[in-house]
């Protein structure tokens, strides 16, 4: 590791300050310390904010969420705001990391944690994301977890966070406080699909600072969930999932909402299975029908065209049991 600067920080103005001079932002440090270790990063200034008071999680004028970008994964997952209302929050938090990097990690970390690519971990690794310029060591190496969805020349990781699936399905609202002010920035522009500029992953200004996340009311009852299908039962990464939230009024579909994960360079939408619900009856031909569109635009790479399938499995699955068919 090298050496770097730690400033710890208790106001969001002495935050941004910082920030606005290079300082990273580091609160649970689950992902960045790791990192660091690696030499992956080198950040020669630490801005410690986990003092700031972005702990909350409230109900907004409309009756949707706020999230505090500080929240503890397992605090938000344990929360019965969270749990009632959009149980795929709950859910998606549960099947994430292990129990130990919950009680860590936080809300806005998840967000913006970095990639599981492997060559990106491995500083001998041709790697565009790390080392822009440097090529891909991926496109032609071991690329069975990366992504079909989204990718480009430069990259094809994927986005590790099960949690911003869940919100992307959700159409969440990221929180944003800078140099210039607050402003709200939709999830599916915050994270970035990597382009010609892999390094640049979110949308975020020098000096910017994540302050929560907010979701939207929806009309009631929304029934939701998530799942996770992965190589192990516990403490891994997804090679797909679904999150999906429905709304069932008078026997008809009025609300419908799915994104995927473990599958795209950022949390995928699926607007074409969102599209193809709406104002139909429930029935598990429908879901069937639906989930033959999750993979649309796929281009596999030489060791993930399996995850197309996968993909169109899951949501199949997980649309029988949010849609109460199972
Ligand atoms: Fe780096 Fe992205 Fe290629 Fe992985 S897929 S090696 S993160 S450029």
């Amino acid at each position: 590791m090298d050496p770097f600067a730690y400033t710890r920080v208790s106001d969001t103005r002495a935050a941004i300050a910082a920030g606005r001079q290079g300082g990273r932002y580091i609160a649970g440090g689950t992902t960045l310390v790791d990192l660091m270790r690696e030499t992956v990063e080198r950040p020669g200034s630490l801005v410690d904010i986990s003092a700031l008071p972005l702990r909350d999680i409230t109900v907004t004028p409309g009756g949707g969420l706020r999230i505090g970008a500080l929240v503890r994964m397992a605090d938000a997952a344990a929360d019965p705001k969270v749990r009632s209302t959009y149980p795929v929050i709950a859910e998606s938090l549960e099947l994430s990391a292990s129990a130990q990097l919950r009680n860590m990690a936080t809300i806005g970390g998840n967000i913006m944690q970095r990639t599981r690519c492997t060559y990106f971990r491995d500083v001998t690794a041709n790697c565009n994301k790390r080392s822009p310029g440097s090529g891909c060591a991926a496109l032609d190496g071991i690329n069975r977890s990366h992504a079909i969805l989204g990718g480009s020349d430069a990259c094809v990781a994927t986005h590790p966070s099960d949690v911003a699936v869940a919100f992307a399905a959700l159409e969440a609202t990221v929180r944003l406080l800078g140099p210039d002010g607050e402003r709200a920035v939709p999830f599916a522009g915050f994270l970035r699909q990597p382009g010609s500029t892999p390094d640049r992953e979110q949308a975020l200004r020098p000096g910017e600072l994540i302050t929560a996340v907010e979701i939207p009311a929806f009309p009631r009852p929304l029934r939701s969930g998530y799942l996770k299908v992965r190589d192990r039962q516990s403490y891994e990464f997804a090679l797909t999932s679904a999150a999906i939230a429905l709304q069932v009024q008078d026997g008809v579909i009025r609300v419908a909402k799915a994104a995927a994960g473990g599958v795209g360079t950022v949390p995928w939408k699926l607007p074409a299975v969102e599209q193809h619900l709406l104002g139909k009856r429930p029935s598990d031909s429908l879901w069937a029908e639906a989930a033959q569109r999750a993979a649309d635009g796929a281009r596999p790479l030489r060791h993930n065209g399996f995850k197309v399938e996968l993909l169109k499995r899951t949501v199949e699955r997980q649309l029988r049991v949010v849609g109460g068919t199972r």
